[in-house]
């Protein structure tokens, strides 16, 4: 007969005194004692006053495959399911395990299921993820709901439940909706942080140029970087550099009409806001932005210290991650460098 009797030990097991009777009329002989040890419900029934007390105990388990209730009753007795059983009776499975509160049989199924998921049975899945009250395959089939939105819409289930479950199209639509804002969050979250990490960049690359030169712009008591080691962050340093080299000689710096002479301003005024060094700084209008924001005091404008924050942390982000560009150990103490000392 059923399996769990060929695998268990027969001589050391009593009588069977209760039965298993199955939707298709199978009677499987089963152990009081085994079944409410290991389901509180089994106990609820087995203890019921029963019509004939000298018969033996009869549980229907009706409405699903009498495999499945085999493999549900093998289970009980111990503690095991076949692959192959999960992945044929693994939905029916779950079902009796939450109906006969049976937690390790019903966290198998769960995973079993889920890894089982596929469009054309998410939707039936998911109601009965509900049923049983199962949140991991309940969040499974939500997510695979979300990013195959289009096909599943497609099915059966999804045609069946519109028409009779509309509360549970309106849960699904409403979980798809925030799933979409949250990608588009954490999309906008990560756009942000390159920009962060691009200023930072360009912020130690504006402190190279200053201090030990590029290619063409450097301090005017330096060699130009050509005739020494190439520079390791050349594509952000070379359009820094054209960038400077308009600045110096733009026409329309002073009245604010030149929009590459604003970038240029503002990553100057970056560089004062994040720079922590006094007097030896050599970037130009360092030491001026600073007097600047003193005699502004801390009101000035919200945005613009928020960007800097986040371009300090950016940059103590990579600081930790990245190997420090080679400085020269000894800087020396210039006091004021405006643009005109630099060799352009
Ligand atoms: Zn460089
Ligand atoms: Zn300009
Ligand atoms: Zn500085």
């Amino acid at each position: 007969m059923s399996s769990h009797f060929q695998s268990s030990n027969l001589n050391s097991l009593p009588t069977p005194d209760v039965q298993i009777l199955t939707s298709n009329g199978l009677r499987i002989p089963a152990h009081t004692g085994i079944l409410a040890s290991v389901s509180p419900v089994m106990e609820n029934i087995i203890d019921r006053p029963h019509k004939h007390h000298s018969s033996e105990i009869i549980i229907p388990i009706p409405g699903v495959p009498c495999e499945a209730v085999s493999a549900f009753i093998q289970f009980l007795y111990s503690s095991r399911c076949s692959e192959e059983e999960l992945e044929k009776y693994g939905i029916h499975l779950l079902a009796l395990s939450h109906v006969y509160l049976i937690p390790q049989l019903k966290h198998k199924c769960s995973k079993a299921v889920g890894q089982r998921l596929a469009i054309e049975n998410v939707v039936d899945v998911l109601q009965l993820a509900r049923l049983c009250d199962s949140p991991d395959l309940y969040l499974k089939c939500m997510k695979m709901m979300a990013n195959s939105f289009k096909a599943v819409e497609k099915t059966e289930g999804w045609k069946f439940m519109q028409e009779n479950d509309p509360f549970l199209e309106l849960e699904i639509l409403q979980f798809i909706e925030e799933a979409e804002s949250r990608k588009k969050r954490t999309k906008r979250h990560r756009e942000e942080q390159r920009l962060y990490m691009e200023l930072s960049e360009a912020m130690d690359c504006l402190e190279h140029i200053c201090t030990e030169g590029c290619t063409t712009v450097g301090p005017c008591d330096l060699e130009p970087r050509e005739k020494r080691d190439p520079c390791n962050k050349f594509s952000i340093c070379e359009g820094l550099q054209l960038l400077i080299k308009h600045f110096a000689e733009c026409k329309n710096r002073v009245n604010g009409k030149c929009s590459r002479c604003k970038r240029m301003w503002q990553l100057l005024r970056l560089h004062s806001s994040i720079c922590d060094r006094t007097d030896s700084c050599r970037v130009p209008l360092c030491r001026q932005f600073k007097l600047k924001m003193q005699l502004e005091k801390k009101g000035g404008d919200t945005l613009w210290r928020l960007l800097v924050k986040k371009v300090a942390s950016a940059r103590a982000m990579s600081s930790l991650s990245l190997p420090k560009r080679k400085r020269e150990e000894q800087r020396e103490t210039i006091h004021d460098h405006g643009i005109r000392n630099f060799r352009l």
